[in-house]
């Protein structure tokens, strides 16, 4: 099979930050270390991590001793607040694009100005900038949101960093059309604009496409539903054992992209099982599964 693996895919610069900054603190042989929630979203990483001792904390304690590392979608300020009373040493590894679209909120909230954020309500990023934006601050997902929007003076848009550019472009014109005004910030990430483009230009060039990550990592998933809104069959998978040999063997030419979270050595093995693989017509009759 002819695996077309995709530039982008894999580490973002943030998530490699984060991770090489948790790796260097065990490598300088620190103990006690723990992250506040799950560094990032990939099972394999977090496993990789827990058997080098790091803790992940789902609670702030009274008091801690040792390191706790923020992780690199950002928390709320109010919880870096009580993380830094706990007494321990925290390192922040939220990543600058990240810390920069926390920025931009914190300055526009003091001189009066309302947020909309368009992205996940229940992602960890969203739920951190919206402890920036405090009782100012409204999600958008969707057109039925923008039509519940509440609005009443100055007011600025900003996106969640891995959000998809099109939904973005979409759902800021249609809050523009019902609050003409607002001053838009597109904060989607570098990474993340490459990463959707390729995935775009990918659907174009193969029959089918590989997305690999954590089935909890929001920007994974973003990849997947691009490809499929282009029609373009899709596999969406963790590790290579959740390659399925039937469906996938009738396709000739398969493309390969990751989450800004998969790590390179999950994507060489899923790169070296698909290029192993020989195609072969489907049986009349069966359909192929996608996973
Ligand atoms: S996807 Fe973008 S914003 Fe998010 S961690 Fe990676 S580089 Fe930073």
């Amino acid at each position: 099979m002819d695996v077309v693996l995709a530039k982008n895919a894999g580490f973002c610069m943030g998530v490699r930050r984060a991770v090489e900054t948790t790796l260097g603190m065990v490598q300088k042989g620190e103990t006690a270390i723990a992250t506040f929630g799950p560094l990032i979203h990939n099972p394999q990483v977090l496993k990789l991590l827990e058997e080098q001792g790091v803790q992940i904390l789902t609670e702030i304690p009274a008091q801690a001793t040792g390191t706790i590392i923020i992780r690199a979608h950002g928390i709320p300020p109010e919880e870096k607040k009580n993380l830094e009373a706990t007494g321990a040493i925290i390192e922040d590894a939220t990543c600058p694009r990240v810390l920069k679209v926390q920025a931009i909120i914190d300055r526009y909230k003091k001189e009066g100005f309302a947020t909309v954020i368009i992205g996940d309500r229940e992602h960890a990023e969203v739920e951190g900038l919206m402890g920036y934006a405090a009782d100012t601050g409204q999600v958008v997902n969707n057109e039925a949101d923008v039509a519940s929007l509440r609005l009443d003076g100055p007011y600025i848009i900003v996106s969640q960093t891995t959000q998809d550019e099109y939904l973005f472009e979409r759902l800021k014109e249609a809050i523009l059309q019902r609050y003409p005004g607002g001053e838009v910030f597109n904060t989607i990430c570098d990474s993340t604009h490459k990463r959707q483009e390729e995935v775009r230009q990918l659907c174009q060039e193969v029959e089918a496409l590989i997305v690999v990550g954590g089935r909890t990592s929001a920007n994974t998933k973003r990849l997947g539903e691009i490809a499929e809104s282009l029609g373009c069959p899709v596999f969406m998978v963790e590790s290579e054992m959740d390659l399925v040999r039937p469906a996938l063997e009738r396709y000739g030419r398969v493309g390969v992209t990751a989450g800004a979270s998969t790590p390179n050595w999950v994507i060489s093995r899923i790169v070296e099982v698909l290029a192993n693989m020989t195609e072969k017509m489907p049986e009349e009759g069966k359909n192929a599964e996608l996973v």
